[in-house]
């Protein structure tokens, strides 16, 4: 695929095949770095899940229902060579598409994928589904691990292909069949995807792509034929898919926003920090949900360190995502940016100004801000509290360790965070006592062998490492009173 074209397609990949869509709608697909359409694609109907989930409980009450881990196993394999194959024009795809740096997308949506699908094809070789344990009460159980059933993926804009991977991976492990639903604003990645489960011989239905918009990701939820749904995106619409889900008793787990913080204690080198904080904080242009977009600074070093970090954003190369040396591309899409830029203009108001606040000049006509950062900020503004997924920071000052851990408390999410300091023992002991799911030392690198997720508004449940499997897995209690 040449990004120089425009890219069209006129099917879905439904039950191992490319099908027609069932109705004329499109999806125009505009490039963050230009402003312009990059291809277009069907818009999925009620129809066409209608039969991507019919397909999946065919394939799941078939063959695939009876695969072994070990096959499985080898499914996911072949899936992660094909992937590898496709390296270039996935990452490629990404980076037009919403903006992220070309390194990044290199790095996180095709390697960082492989190295996924390898991953849980090594639990797969080993998984135990069926395991005999003695009672107590004298007799012998069978717990038995099988899959949850059809599991209805929906994920976001902002990293299309590591996020979808992260739910398929599991479900094929276990057994799962799955529909996904991608985000209109990326939806060039999954064609890609698809070819490469065609060609690694994903057996039909289990994996189908239906792409559209958040009313197709509702009906999806709600949907009969779906026995778990996995969900990444915002706050607001997670808590829809929640009520839904809980409305039906269905599994659901819940991947959503977070405004997490830096704690930067007094002894950290500021030689050592800003390179770090350049992808913990700013990186895929701060659309990222586990960055750490609030900066705590001790009052002792605070001059020092909002100077640090206003030259850090200043300095940070700015231009088209596909350019391999750009550090901040535009943002995803011209909604995306005034939402950003709104609260851009509430942070004049709310606190100090200190790099960035406009629009950067001489980068063509994509959806670009500057990297900005505010001083003085207090944690109770909205620019301190609300998540605003972009390339924006907060630099709030404490007096003590004590108020550090309180500030970065004081907040509805829980998902990432960092700690910096010169003693790692002593980050540790602060990142053990900060409210959420993950949380890095000198660095933030999400660990695809760890579980990964968050606590209060930032969702329910984990993903990534061997935990994430429980969720697409039924347990089944088989009791032999009789021997
Ligand atoms: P979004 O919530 O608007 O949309 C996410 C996906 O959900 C899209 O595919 C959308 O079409 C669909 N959708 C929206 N409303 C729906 C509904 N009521 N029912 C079913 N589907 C619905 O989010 P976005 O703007 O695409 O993505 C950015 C958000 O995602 C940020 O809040 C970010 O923090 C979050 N995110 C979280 C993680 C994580 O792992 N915790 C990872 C990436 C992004």
């Amino acid at each position: 695929m040449s990004l120089d074209e425009n890219i069209k397609h006129d099917t879905f990949y439904i039950d191992g095949d490319w099908v027609k869509p069932s109705t004329d709608a499109r999806i125009d697909v505009i490039g963050a770095n230009t402003g312009l359409s990059i291809g277009n694609v069907p818009e999925g109907g009620e129809a066409d899940i209608d039969r991507a989930v019919a397909a999946a409980r065919k394939a799941l009450d078939g063959a695939w229902g009876e695969t072994t881990p070990a096959e499985r196993a080898e499914v996911l394999n072949r899936f992660a060579a094909a992937i590898e194959k496709r390296s270039d024009r996935l990452s490629r795809a990404v980076s037009a598409q919403n903006g992220m740096p070309l390194a990044l997308a290199e790095q996180l949506e095709s390697g960082y994928v492989v190295a996924i699908l390898r991953y849980y094809a090594g639990l797969t070789t080993n998984m135990v589904i069926e395991e005999r344990r003695a009672s107590p009460l004298g007799f012998d159980t069978l717990i038995r691990k099988g899959p949850v059933g059809v599991v209805g993926g929906i994920v976001p804009w902002n990293f299309p292909v590591v996020l979808s991977i992260m739910k398929i991976a599991p479900a094929l492990a276990t057994g799962c069949c799955i529909v996904l639903k991608p985000s209109p604003g990326t939806v060039l990645d999954c064609y890609i995807i698809a070819e490469a489960a065609h060609e690694a011989g994903v057996p039909a239905g289990v994996i189908n792509w239906v792409p559209g918009g958040r009313e197709l990701g509702a009906y999806l939820v709600s949907h009969p034929g779906i026995d778990k749904v996995a969900f990444t995106g915002s706050t607001g619409a997670g808590r829809k898919v929640a009520e839904v889900c809980g409305r039906l008793l269905r599994p659901v787990s819940l991947e959503l926003g977070g405004k997490s913080a830096a704690i930067i204690l007094d002894d950290v080198n500021i030689e050592h920090l800003l390179p770090g904080l350049h992808f913990a904080s700013f990186g895929n242009n701060g659309q990222i949900c586990a960055l750490s977009s609030r900066i705590l600074a001790p009052a002792s070093r605070y001059d020092e360190i909002v100077d640090a970090i206003a030259g850090l954003a200043k300095g940070l190369k700015v231009g088209s995502s596909l350019d391999k040396d750009t550090q901040i591309g535009p943002l995803a899409s011209s909604e995306h940016r005034a939402r950003v830029e709104s609260y851009i203009a509430k942070g004049k108001v709310e606190a100090r100004l200190v790099a960035g606040g406009g629009r950067p000049k001489g980068v063509g006509d994509g959806w670009f801000v500057e990297p900005t950062v505010f001083a003085d900020v207090d944690n109770s503004a909205v620019i301190a509290q609300e998540e605003i997924f972009g390339p924006v920071l907060s630099v709030i000052k404490y007096r003590d360790e004590e108020e550090a851990v309180k500030i970065a408390n004081d907040s509805e999410f829980g998902l990432g965070g960092t700690v910096w300091s010169s003693d790692s023992k002593r980050a540790q002991a602060i990142a053990r006592r900060v409210q959420t799911g993950t949380i890095g030392v000198n660095g933030y690198m999400i660990d695809l062998a760890s579980p990964f997720g968050g606590i209060k508004a930032s969702g329910l449940g984990r993903e990534m490492g061997p935990e994430s499997l429980a969720a697409y897995q039924q347990l089944k209690s088989i009791y032999l009173p009789a021997g």
